[in-house]
């Protein structure tokens, strides 16, 4: 999963893009970038890790103009390496374009193969980087019309940005996977994944870039393109609302705190029990435990505790790191808990190895009883357009029962929010979604990209060996 962010008409535009993407942080902590552009060259800063760790006031000074774009990292196809790292700067005969990406394309693999035998030679192994090729490639005029010429051959999800030597593009694939919003910020533009930037850097939010819709902005002015064919339908990634994009944002102009508090109220109505305690998996089944808490009427107890300072564990992408992690991330508040009947709201279970130690946690923690309520439905298959949930034989749900399930994390009842209920509380946002991990019903097949993330075709080796921050120049050739 990724965070995108972009500037334009801002005489601060760099330091601008950083505020945006340490506030879409959670998007990715693999890896971050920044491309500005003073209309007449492109400079590139990117790095390994935090935003706050790779850039500084230094750095963020030697990246001036008003033009600016932003990526923050995690790997769903590709690995986590520097040269995977975004913006992907190239210099084409139309000048210097830099292209930051949001999603996942299911067809990349055919069409790098594609490419890789008419010559092309490739610098990573994400993606994204069939968009660079296809666009320098593109026997279309200006860069708006190559970027949509390169689109239209892609296949899967995109919310992308590309910034040019004087132009700032977005783009959203025709079924809307992922988010992508405007607003304007001190007389200039601003594009982001998510509303939560827009607060940060104190942006107006306009509105949200619809599926399929392109914009280009160029010396201060907005136009809008629909390029691309209509798909059947639209199909925003429900999962963002459930888990992945902060509770402070809205998407599709809906609230994502106040949709996860409504998933939990169903959940209570769909799962009650008789307890003394809810319980949340601290963040993300907060809210949902709070509209459990609500409905039941069971009062809400915050006793399991979080360091903040472990990231989440959900997308560490080592098998050491993630069980490391649970040890690490909570601690049972043993005073609360004692000899209470607890309910425990999460909101998804992915291998269930976390669950089975939160579980254990709470009754070593003196819990009489622990009843599991998760706030989404069974997570039944893996994702082909941008989250990173692991291949189906590694889902718990893809091979155990609901009742099987409960036996392996050790609680005392578990209750799954349903398809049904999860599909009637998302006609709240008025536009389709997707929800194909847990109906298998997915609106675009994988193709022959089944597996994305093992597009390691090449060694991932940065050629001086190292990992650091990078600082260059792309000028009009
Ligand atoms: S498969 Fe799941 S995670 Fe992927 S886009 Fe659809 S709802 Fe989101």
């Amino acid at each position: 999963m990724c965070g995108v962010f972009g500037v334009h008409g801002h005489p601060e535009a760099a330091h601008i893009t950083y505020l945006g993407l340490y506030a879409l942080q959670h998007r990715g902590q693999e890896s971050a970038g920044i491309v500005s552009s003073n209309g007449r060259e492109q400079l590139v800063y990117r790095g390994m890790g935090l935003v706050a760790d790779i850039f500084s006031e230094p750095i963020l000074t030697k990246l001036p103009g008003r033009h600016a774009i932003g990526h923050v990292r995690y790997s769903t196809a590709g690995g986590s390496t520097l040269r995977n790292a975004q913006p992907f700067c190239a210099t084409t005969d139309g000048g210097p374009v830099a292209i930051a990406h949001n999603g996942n394309l299911v067809n990349a693999v055919a069409i790098r193969r594609e490419l890789e035998g008419r010559g092309a030679i490739f610098s990573s192994t994400s993606d994204s980087e069939v968009i660079v090729h296809l666009l320098a490639r593109s026997r279309e005029g200006s860069l708006e019309d190559r970027l949509i010429d390169a689109l239209s051959r892609v296949k899967g999800a995109f919310s992308l940005l590309l910034l040019t030597d004087d132009a700032l593009i977005a783009a959203r694939d025709p079924w809307g996977f992922r988010p992508l919003v405007l607003g304007r910020l001190d007389g200039g533009f601003v594009v982001a994944s998510e509303t939560c930037a827009l607060d940060l850097i104190g942006a107006t939010y306009e509105r949200d870039l619809e599926p399929g819709e392109v914009i280009v902005i160029r010396r201060g002015r907005l136009r809008t393109l629909r390029p691309f064919a209509r798909a059947p339908r639209q199909t925003f990634c429900i999962f963002e609302h459930i888990y992945f994009a902060r509770p402070d944002s809205n998407l599709q102009q809906q609230n994502v705190y106040a949709f996860r508090k409504e998933l939990g109220r169903v959940l209570a109505r769909e799962h009650p029990v008789e307890a003394d305690m809810v319980v949340p998996v601290l963040d993300s089944g907060t809210a949902a435990a709070l509209g459990y808490a609500e409905e039941s009427g069971i009062p809400y107890e915050t006793a399991l505790i979080r360091n903040h300072y472990v990231r989440r564990t959900f997308i560490e992408p080592s098998q050491s790191i993630r069980h490391f992690g649970v040890k690490v991330k909570h601690n049972a508040v043993r005073g609360i808990l004692e000899g209470k009947r607890v309910v425990l709201v999460e909101d998804s279970i992915v291998r269930g190895t976390t669950l089975l130690k939160l579980v254990t946690m709470v009754r070593q923690a003196g819990a009489r009883s622990v009843h599991v309520r998760v706030s989404s439905p069974p997570t039944i298959g893996p994702c082909h357009y941008g989250i990173d949930t692991p291949s189906r034989d590694e889902l718990i749900a893809s091979t155990l029962s609901v009742e099987e399930i409960r036996r392996e994390i050790g609680a005392d009842t578990l209750g799954y929010l349903s398809l049904e209920g999860l599909r009637t509380t998302s006609a709240l946002l008025k536009q389709g979604f997707c929800d194909a991990c847990f109906s298998d019903e997915y609106p675009v097949p994988a193709g022959d990209d089944e597996s994305p993330p093992q597009l390691s075709l090449f060694h991932d080796v940065e050629p001086d060996g190292s990992e650091g921050g990078s600082l260059r120049r792309g000028g009009r050739s």
